[in-house]
């Protein structure tokens, strides 16, 4: 059996000066204090700045204060913490267009359901990317190739039966892999010579989140 090698180079971009463990997802994504079994995966301080706490900010709160959360007093723990920073002087602004930017949600049948939620942007998509990039290393021990893109790295915000399916999904991986206290769930399936991969994630057994890794077509 192979020795399992210490590994100290950023899971992003594979760089070996000055990584250090990063949260992943973001730790905002969830009520503190830090779980045992949470992620962390090594990151340089170039990748570090190159994904910015403000994505990472803006994506905590996309997905918090979507109404579907509502009734989890985990997500609650979080929502007292976006209501806190939406009334700092410097985050007047910033929660003035995230309030006007509520619209209704609608399923994926088109159907208005009675809910808003902030619609998903590039920042949103980006957290999502950094979160499949961070997992593509976690499961195969290696960045995603430069020669890879990560594909509609999206977050779902229809929640109706999440958990059911992402078991279905994971019967065809290893299974499900829980952490964060069970707060956030995944499914990786690797094709490991090619290195493309499928990753899904649910956080709170609600919202979901989905890229695909793929060869960029030449
Ligand atoms: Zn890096």
């Amino acid at each position: 059996m192979a020795k399992r090698r210490e590994v100290s180079a950023c899971a992003f971009c594979g760089a070996p000066d000055g990584v250090t463990d990063d949260h992943l997802p973001p730790r905002g994504c969830f009520p503190a204090p830090v779980p045992a079994d949470r992620i962390t995966v090594p990151c340089c301080e170039r990748c570090r700045l190159e994904w910015g706490s403000k994505d990472d900010e803006h994506f905590r709160n996309v997905l918090h204060c979507a109404e579907w959360l509502e009734n989890d007093p985990r997500s609650q723990a979080v929502r007292d913490v976006i209501g806190r920073s939406f009334q700092r002087p410097e985050g007047a602004r910033y929660a003035e267009g995230f309030v006007a930017a509520m619209e209704d949600v609608f399923t994926p049948d088109g159907n208005a359901e009675e809910k808003v939620a902030v619609p998903l942007d590039d920042r949103v998509s980006r957290v999502v990317e950094r979160i499949a990039r961070g997992i593509y290393w976690r499961e195969l021990r290696r960045p995603v190739p430069r020669t890879h893109i990560v594909e509609r790295a999206q977050l779902d915000q229809y929640r109706k039966n999440v958990e059911k399916v992402l078991g279905r999904i994971g019967q065809y991986a290893r299974g499900v892999v829980r952490a964060w206290n069970g707060q956030f769930q995944y499914v990786f399936i690797a094709e490991p010579t090619v290195g493309e991969a499928f990753f899904t994630c649910c956080f709170f057994g609600r919202a979901w989140a989905l890229a695909f890794i793929r060869r960029r077509r030449t």
